[in-house]
């Protein structure tokens, strides 16, 4: 372990320290002591000073209280003859900087200086990362399509370097935060002026151009095991130990390093979080912190990338299909714009469709990919075409059910194709080719060829075949739509009549558990998991191909309470699935030991007893709620895989579902749901609420251009003369 780094580490902290010390004086001086901060969309005040201390800042005096904490593990330089070959000081001076760091941003908010915008190059800096987009990664996070987070901090020593090497992250699917500069250069920039897309949907992250934006990512993945973890602030032990185990982030520094860096790397060794350098640094070998190497250097730009994943420990396989562009989820978000398209099919442009069919073996050549008709000179000359998608599958485990659960893949596995554009589903979608792809060599053969591939790949044991045929002449597609409508049809007439009671298996899902270790989502056929992905089939599905995976069948047994849905199977899977921290679970009320809930819900409902009713938001409404509380802050409560009755965390097409609380008297308790819901919903839930009686149900719900308190809402609720007042008391 070099002395070099723990002088830096010390040097680098008692500057950021002072620095805090300033900025904050200056600021109290400007607006009071008393003036209230927070982050934008957090619940969790400073994350870091919050997680390791437990002590909430919430006004610019408590700063001071903060500043205090990392003033107070601060050393000294040591005495060179004093030396001593270990961490302890490094690590101190490193999470003293953090702390500071926190600060100097806080502050820069309160100043109105953060995010921060580079005005040259025209581009904006993400700044504090929002509870909100931590909640809505949650899924990728469990279900390993993000298996990890770099930093890249400082800059490329050219800006085709700076591309090779966060394409290359990209293409392994991690999430890449940006900060740092050298000498005001920076990747960021690197990457603007080689047109490179940024941006959450791309997965790399400009957050700031100083060293110290990095914060912003430690912040991040310090919530994880807030939100997730449901560790208790100040347990900083558990907190650190759940960073090295669960959240697999790295840094990587590109050009030189100062006291800054050092520093800042030493807070994150704190966390587990490794740090590879490209130039001549001294390192820090295996000691115990994280799992390898904690800090080492690679010169060589090409294996960079590899070696620092390998010093993190991930091990990443990554499925490509044979096509000329790129791969994989980074490339989902990415849009099409009218200029830059080349082709597109339907979008109510031309007639389109897409279907998933179930074969038998011997119907089915396999990996042939047919496109009927003669379509070359048409697809050539761009402009839009009709299509018609028609996937044949087979395998021996392949169930007619899995069809729709197969179909909806369609949607990601052509989006990740780098310059290809999905949107929609069935007969209403979409899709469109750029000109950067069709320049590569993309053409209709490409669109079989992915699910000849992926299909294969990603559905393993129940897929042994596929071919696909591809119909682009107007004539055939519409033909060939009328049998897809016939099958889309009775399709969802089979999927309507399945009910709770009329299976004898709901699914577990457990993914949720590598982020809350508590938490498992029971899965029926009238209620899906609370992040909105999994429903009942694909949980189903997803047995059938790993049956060692994260979701399992739970037999449900008896039924013991038939109003709040309350099974003696369900109940004996939880207590062995949760060590005992779930010992029963009703399905159909949210009063009494209700579902728990790990961090990703799409919404969350909450008693509102006054109303004697409860309100629903979702996830990204900011504004405040008649529970008088923010989507963040009710969020915060219900988190962590525990019970608690009169919150609850749900999967948003749960709310039109038969089985809706039932157990509390159904959507006639809903008293105020945001509008964006509302609207969503509409179709559907004016469908159930006829079924309930109340056809107008939907406008008699208040949302937030009514009111957001409990006192504006009451007076709308007698006024449009709500049922919820008339109903038997909920609590
Ligand atoms: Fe997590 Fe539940 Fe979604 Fe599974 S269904 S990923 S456990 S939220
Ligand atoms: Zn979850």
């Amino acid at each position: 372990m070099s002395k070099i780094i723990a002088t830096a580490a010390i040097r680098g902290a008692q500057a950021l320290v002072k620095e805090a010390d300033e900025i904050l004086e200056k600021t109290i001086t400007e607006k009071g002591k008393d003036f209230k901060f927070e982050f934008p969309d957090t619940a969790y005040f400073l994350p870091m000073i919050y997680a390791m201390t437990a002590f909430k800042v919430e006004t610019l005096e408590d700063m001071r209280v903060g500043l205090g904490y990392a003033k107070e593990t601060l050393h000294e330089i040591p005495d060179e003859k004093l030396w001593r070959p270990y961490l302890g000081e490094t690590l101190d001076s490193g999470m003293a900087s953090l702390f500071a760091e926190e600060i100097i941003l806080a502050c820069r908010y309160v100043q109105g200086l953060e995010p921060i915008k580079d005005e040259e190059y025209g581009f904006e800096y993400n700044g504090f990362i929002s509870d909100t987009i931590q909640r809505n990664l949650g899924i990728q996070l469990v279900d390993g399509s993000m298996p990890g987070f770099a930093a890249i901090i400082g800059a490329a020593p050219d800006d085709d370097t700076a591309v090779k090497i966060v394409r290359e992250i990209q293409e392994k699917n991690i999430l890449t935060f940006l900060s740092g500069n050298v000498e005001g250069n920076s990747v960021a920039r690197q990457l603007h002026r080689k047109g490179v897309e940024m941006g959450w949907d791309a997965r790399i992250v400009p957050l700031g151009p100083d060293t110290r934006h990095t914060l912003y990512a430690l912040d991040w993945a310090i919530r994880a095991s807030l939100i997730f973890g449901s560790v208790a602030p100040g347990d900083f032990k558990k907190h650190l130990m759940y960073q090295k185990d669960r959240v697999f982030a790295f840094a990587m520094v590109l050009g030189p390093l100062d006291d800054i860096i050092w520093t800042t790397g030493a807070g994150a060794i704190n966390m587990g979080f490794p740090a590879m350098g490209d130039t001549d640094i001294p390192v820090i070998h295996p000691t115990g912190v994280c799992t390898y190497e904690h800090v080492d250097k690679e010169l060589d730009h090409d294996i960079i990338v590899q070696r620092t994943i390998e010093m993190r420990g991930l091990k990443i396989t990554v499925e490509k299909p044979p096509i000329p562009t790129a791969y994989g989820p980074a490339f989902e978000g990415e849009r099409i714009r009218k200029d830059d398209m080349f082709i597109e099919f339907g979008g109510q442009r031309t007639p389109a469709f897409e279907l998933v069919n179930m074969k038998e073996l011997e119907e089915i050549d396999d990996e042939k990919v047919e496109i009927v008709g003669d379509w070359k000179a048409a697809y050539e000359a761009g402009g839009k075409m009709p299509l018609g998608l028609v996937i044949d599958v087979a395998g021996r485990k392949m169930q007619k059910d899995f069809e729709s659960v197969i179909e909806r893949k369609i949607h990601h596995f052509i989006n990740e194709a780098q310059g290809l554009w999905h949107m929609g589903q069935r007969d209403m979608n979409w899709v469109r080719i750029n000109n950067n792809a069709k320049k590569d060599g993309i053409t209709l053969e490409h669109i079989g060829i992915i699910f000849t591939t992926m299909l294969k790949h990603s559905f393993k044991s129940i897929i042994d075949k596929v071919q696909v045929t591809i119909y682009v002449n107007e004539e055939d597609v519409n033909k060939e739509i009328e049998n897809a409508r016939a099958v889309y049809k009775e399709r969802d007439q089979r999927l309507g009549a399945m009910v709770d009671e009329t299976v004898d298996t709901f699914y577990s899902c457990l993914l949720c558990q590598s982020f809350a270790p508590a938490h498992v989502c029971v899965v029926t056929p009238e209620r899906l998991g609370l992040c909105g992905a999994f429903n009942w089939l694909d949980c189903k599905a997803a047995f059938e191909i790993d049956p060692t995976g994260g979701n399992q069948p739970i037999e449900k047994g008896e039924l013991t309470d038939d109003r709040f849905g309350r099974y003696a199977g369900v109940d004996k899977y939880l207590m062995e699935t949760t060590g005992g921290q779930v010992e029963t679970l009703n399905l159909y009320t949210i009063m009494e030991n209700p579902m728990t809930s790990c961090g990703c819900f799409e919404c969350i409902i909450a008693l509102v007893p006054e109303a004697n009713g409860v309100m629903i938001v979702q996830r990204g409404y900011t504004g405040e709620t008649p529970a008088g509380m923010k989507f963040s802050t009710l969020a915060g409560s219900v988190g962590g895989g525990t019970q608690n009755p009169g919150f609850m965390g749900i999967g948003r097409n749960f709310i039109t579902s038969h089985k809706f609380l039932s157990g509390d008297g159904g959507i006639k308790r809903i008293v105020w749901m945001t509008q964006n819901l509302k609207e969503s919903l509409k179709e559907e839930f004016d469908k159930r609420a006829g079924e309930e009686g109340v056809a107008n149900l939907l406008d008699m719900i208040a949302d937030e251009t009514v009111c957001e308190d409990s006192e504006k809402l009451m007076e709308h609720l007698t006024k449009v003369g709500h049922p919820a007042l008339e109903m038997d008391s909920i609590l």
